[in-house]
């Protein structure tokens, strides 16, 4: 049975958006039609169900961490990174039946907020149960990481066999972080990787001891790094930034989700875009400001024309995992328009995770979960066309 859904606005994300614009569904939520409110109109089409805000395609959350949503409201705020790592580390275990019942109600959230697809890291198995039942779309990255070189063969078997465990949910083997992998290590994940070209996500410059590690060999990181019990006598300052330092170290046919960029500049941009065209930006707003309380330079990431997408992080270090949340940060901070914003949220994440033909937009024979926003319209002669005055209030409700 196909239903009539209607509201203020349509944002169908691949086309233009609609006034009182007239979305068909049938009862799966697979859109039939879209019509603009006159062509409903001389179809004859009565039986609509109209809504106040907008309607948007469901939301794609490219960075999460399943396995920590047991730590919400356990971690300190604004740390900094290396104390958050070192928070996590010792508050991490607790029984399983804690982490699942959390994960379910973390993946339960997500569905209520919108959410239709995760790019999920995990370090062990213990979401694969949640991620098969749930209606969310989950691609989980296996994570890896080991800076001693000589740990690096034993690591990319575990993850190997982590990632055949996940079987048949969609997983991928990927390198934590600049500082926490070896290069012996990169080489292997980008072998495995190569074999079935891979997505790979990473973490890049959350802090600014990041890139002072790879400038100076200076900074918290070294402190992390006695407490993890690790000698890194062998490691030698690079002189340039991590991100600088790490790229050459991946793959250039993989697609890579390099997320936070919280201290990102100018050169790194240029130097990313020289040497890898298949590069998507996530930003994890509301993390970052939980952790470092500093957001990425959103500027110059939208002058370099980059693909943005959005993530939450886990729940060690954000409130709540939604990307309707993340959206309102960024507007609370920055002036950028509803229509690219929504960009990111949406087809940009499907499009990161190889799922556009069937998330990330409003379009006919897709199924993309459809959300309506709650939406102050501060537009006057030309609403649709001044989407930059539209703000979102963060009510939310998800309609297929
Ligand atoms: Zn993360």
């Amino acid at each position: 049975m196909v239903s009539y859904i209607s509201a203020s606005y349509v944002y169908p994300v691949s086309a233009a958006p609609l006034k009182d614009g007239v979305v068909a569904i049938d009862s799966e939520g697979l859109i039939k039609e879209i019509l603009t409110a006159t062509e409903a109109a001389s179809k004859g089409i009565t039986d609509i169900t109209y809504y106040k805000g907008a309607l948007v395609p469901g939301f794609v959350n490219t960075h999460c961490h399943l396995e920590l949503s047991h730590l919400k409201g356990k971690i300190a705020k604004h740390t900094g990174l290396p104390g958050f790592v070192e928070q996590v580390i010792r508050q991490r275990q607790a029984e399983e039946t804690e982490v699942i019942a959390a994960m379910e109600e973390a993946d339960r959230k997500m569905y209520e907020n919108g959410i239709v697809a995760v790019g999920d890291i995990s370090n062990k198995l213990i979401s694969k149960e949640v991620k098969e039942i749930s209606g969310i779309h989950y691609h989980t990255f296996i994570e890896t990481m080991g800076f001693n070189p000589v740990k690096a063969e034993e690591m990319i078997k575990a993850a190997v066999e982590l990632k055949n465990a996940f079987l048949p949910l969609p997983a991928s083997i990927v390198p934590h972080a600049p500082y926490s992998v070896s290069d012996e290590l990169f080489r292997q994940i980008r072998t495995e990787g190569e074999k079935s070209n891979d997505l790979i996500s990473i973490h890049n410059q959350e802090t600014p001891d990041e890139n002072a590690f790879f400038e100076h060999k200076t900074g918290s990181f070294l402190k992390l790094y006695q407490f993890l019990g690790l000698n890194i006598d062998f490691f030698e300052a690079t002189g340039k930034t991590s991100l600088v330092s790490c790229l050459s170290k991946l793959s250039t046919a993989q697609k890579t989700l390099l997320v936070h960029n919280t201290f990102t500049n100018k050169s790194d941009l240029d130097f990313a875009s020289a040497h890898h065209q298949s590069l998507y930006w996530c930003l994890c707003p509301n993390a970052n400001l939980y952790i470092e309380d500093k957001l990425p330079e959103l500027q110059l990431l939208q002058e370099a024309n980059v693909t943005i997408t959005l993530g939450t992080d886990s729940l060690a270090s954000n409130d709540q995992l939604s990307i309707i949340e993340e959206m309102k940060t960024l507007q609370d901070y920055f002036k950028i328009s509803f229509d690219e914003l929504l960009k990111w949220a949406t087809w940009n994440g499907a499009a990161f995770l190889g799922i556009e033909d069937h998330f990330g937009s409003l379009a006919v024979g897709k199924a993309p979960g459809i959300v309506l926003l709650e939406i102050v319209d501060n537009s006057v002669d030309n609403p649709v066309d001044n989407y930059v005055d539209i703000l979102i209030t963060g009510k939310i409700k998800r309609i297929a």
